[in-house]
């Protein structure tokens, strides 16, 4: 079976009602026959049976043993730091999620968690950073917004070398391209506000574990700390999942072909994008994924900052918008709106130049996609194209 077909038939029919699509469970607390003999549900937070089809079906797509699902990528984050300690040291890709690097520095440094930074798609870095007291690798491959890769099989060896967890950001690529627990990693999170979900509709997150022991500590911090996903929200993602395939193949395809396209032109210094044969990390990112994405980045000559605040704000199709993976595509300034809570200088060693500009690449025709590119181009830059093919809306 393909893998597509194996994902929509996964996704189980209500064994009490035949409705073919997932009821959704809105209830608090569920009727014991005596205390403490149930249907094997008693609370809500605990189990929902609308959350725990979620929680099966992410499991099964990311080739793990268990799925709890959070009520947003950061709570997932959140629920792995807490499988720490005081005095244990996490080593993070230097280019991760801002938000993460929020959650790790702000709330969990001040409890005795300590963090590295380094480059993780130069292996020599991971081996140099790590020490005695590292309990958890963390990476996000690719990552945001440069796009970088790390090669995933080869960091779990080194984190089973060193007894420490492998943990894998995979919500750039998705379980569709990408299986990092087949590659060796102990546990996935997901912002499935992104892919999974896909319309710009929710806010959710997941964990994967490779093994139910690890599953059943996460599962026992959520019920600890309550950050479940509501049932609503839960079938939101199911629905999303259903189409996810589908969806991928097309951002993926459109995203090469705008790729492309920014190569050609002459407004652009950059172009970063896995997919190009001239990014740093095709290699890896050729053996460990099935493609290659829906975002792509570019930078502009001389690095103006005020030629990418023009373009951002000239382009009709692609709205100016944080977050990604949706079907309407967006763009973003990094500088000035996910980044801008990092010092310029840290900002730019980091990759993320003044000019940067992030596309999510959405649904719509790849042509006009194009199209509405270049006459944002024109309008910024001034620069037309190579292969003018400007088309009226
Ligand atoms: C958005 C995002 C998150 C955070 O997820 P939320 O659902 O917004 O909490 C984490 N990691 C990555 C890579 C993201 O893009």
């Amino acid at each position: 079976m393909s893998s597509a077909t194996e994902l929509i038939h996964s996704i189980p029919v209500d064994p009490l009602t035949g409705a073919i699509s997932v009821p959704i469970y809105q209830t608090s607390t569920y009727v014991q026959d005596a205390p403490g003999v149930n249907k094997g549900y008693d609370y809500a937070r605990s189990n929902n049976p609308t959350r725990g089809v979620l929680e099966q079906l992410i499991a099964e797509l990311e080739k793990g043993e268990m799925g709890i699902a959070f009520g947003s990528g950061l709570a997932a984050i959140d629920a792995v730091v807490k499988l720490l300690k005081s005095g244990d040291e996490i080593l993070a890709v230097d280019d991760i999620y801002g938000g993460a690097f929020r959650l790790f520095g702000s709330i969990y440094e001040k409890f005795g968690i300590t963090v590295t930074y380094t480059d993780t798609s130069n292996i020599e870095n991971v081996f140099n950073a790590l020490s005695s007291n590292t309990k958890l690798i963390w990476l996000e491959s690719p990552t945001n917004p440069t796009l970088k890769i790390s090669d995933i099989e080869a960091i779990a060896r080194i984190a089973k070398a060193q007894g420490c967890l492998l943990c894998v950001d995979n919500t750039f690529a998705s379980p569709v391209l990408q299986q990092p627990i087949a590659l060796g990693a102990d546990i996935v999170v997901h912002s499935a506000t992104k892919y999974l979900g896909g319309h710009s509709d929710l806010i959710a997150g997941l964990v994967v574990t490779k093994t139910k022991e690890l599953g059943e500590k996460i599962k026992y911090i959520q019920n600890a700390c309550g950050a479940i996903l509501a049932p609503f929200d839960s079938w939101l993602v199911i629905r999303g999942i259903e189409t996810l395939h589908l969806r991928i193949k097309q951002h993926c395809a459109s995203a090469l072909e705008v790729a492309r396209f920014l190569e050609t032109h002459p407004a652009v210094e950059k172009v970063f994008y896995p997919g190009l044969a001239t990014h740093p990390n095709h290699t890896v990112a050729k053996k460990q994924s099935k493609g290659f994405g829906g975002i792509v980045s570019f930078t502009l000559k001389n690095d103006s900052e005020e030629a990418a605040v023009q373009l951002v704000t000239q382009t009709r199709l692609f709205k100016l918008a944080e977050s990604l993976g949706g079907i309407k595509s967006l763009v973003s300034h990094p500088a000035n709106m996910t980044h801008k809570s990092i010092p310029a200088a840290k900002r730019r060693a980091a990759g993320v130049a003044d000019s940067l500009i992030r596309l999510s690449v959405g649904l719509e025709d790849a042509e006009d996609l194009v199209a509405d590119l270049e006459q944002a181009f024109e309008k910024a830059t001034g620069a037309k194209s190579k292969q003018s093919t400007v088309l009226s809306y």
